[in-house]
């Protein structure tokens, strides 16, 4: 009976020692948590286009990405703006101010061509999303918010050196995640091919 009680234990140990290099390999996933600060110059129709781009973005990640936006960033008051500094911001800026034009600048000369941004994400030291509203057409707005809140997120490809290649966005133009938007309303396997590379969606 000791004998075979052995066996037993022997053979038990053999298939807990099999087992790991049969099991696939584990699924990397990350869970996002950021509760924005947002201008409250945005207006009514342009909140509600930024909360349904969360949305998309939280559907989308089966709730791996949540983020809560908050109007309460009013940058007429300093007391504001400084009790705010340290958390994600989503600004709304237009074509003619200083950051604009500089980020205009930026990647006007790393295309070669005139660029005119719509919106850019700041991922250090703290989050920063702006949105270029005179450029953005209202029917897009919600697109360009999920798309920007994705990054905000950290959706970008692994072991992708940024020097030298576009690491956060797919090439597929009929993308959310496209490097320029060209319509996209939904997001699509190229996106979801990123989130998952992300480790933001199962
Ligand atoms: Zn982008």
């Amino acid at each position: 009976m000791k004998a075979l009680a052995v066996l037993a234990a022997f053979v038990l140990f053999l298939l807990a020692a099999c087992t790991p290099a049969h099991a696939p390999p584990a699924q990397c996933e990350k869970r996002v948590r950021q509760i924005f600060h947002a201008d409250t110059d945005f207006t009514v129709n342009e909140r509600a286009a930024l909360v349904a781009g969360a949305d998309d973005l939280l559907g989308f990640t089966a709730g791996q990405v949540h983020q809560t936006l908050f109007f309460d960033l009013d940058f007429g008051s300093t007391s504001s703006v400084v009790a705010q500094s340290r958390a994600p911001m989503l600004v709304r800026t237009q074509s003619w101010t200083l950051p604009t034009q500089a980020v205009d600048a930026r990647m006007s000369k790393r295309h070669g061509r005139p660029v005119h941004v719509w919106a850019w994400t700041m991922p250090e030291p703290v989050v920063r999303v702006f949105m270029v509203v005179d450029r953005i057409p209202a029917e897009s707005f919600r697109y360009i918010a999920a798309h920007e809140l994705a990054h905000a997120a950290g959706f970008a490809f692994p072991g992708c050196d940024p020097a030298l290649e576009d690491c956060d966005h797919v090439s597929d133009p009929g993308s959310i995640m496209a490097p320029a938007y060209r319509g996209a309303r939904s997001f699509s396997q190229h996106d979801l091919a990123l989130c998952r590379a992300s480790c933001l969606c199962p």
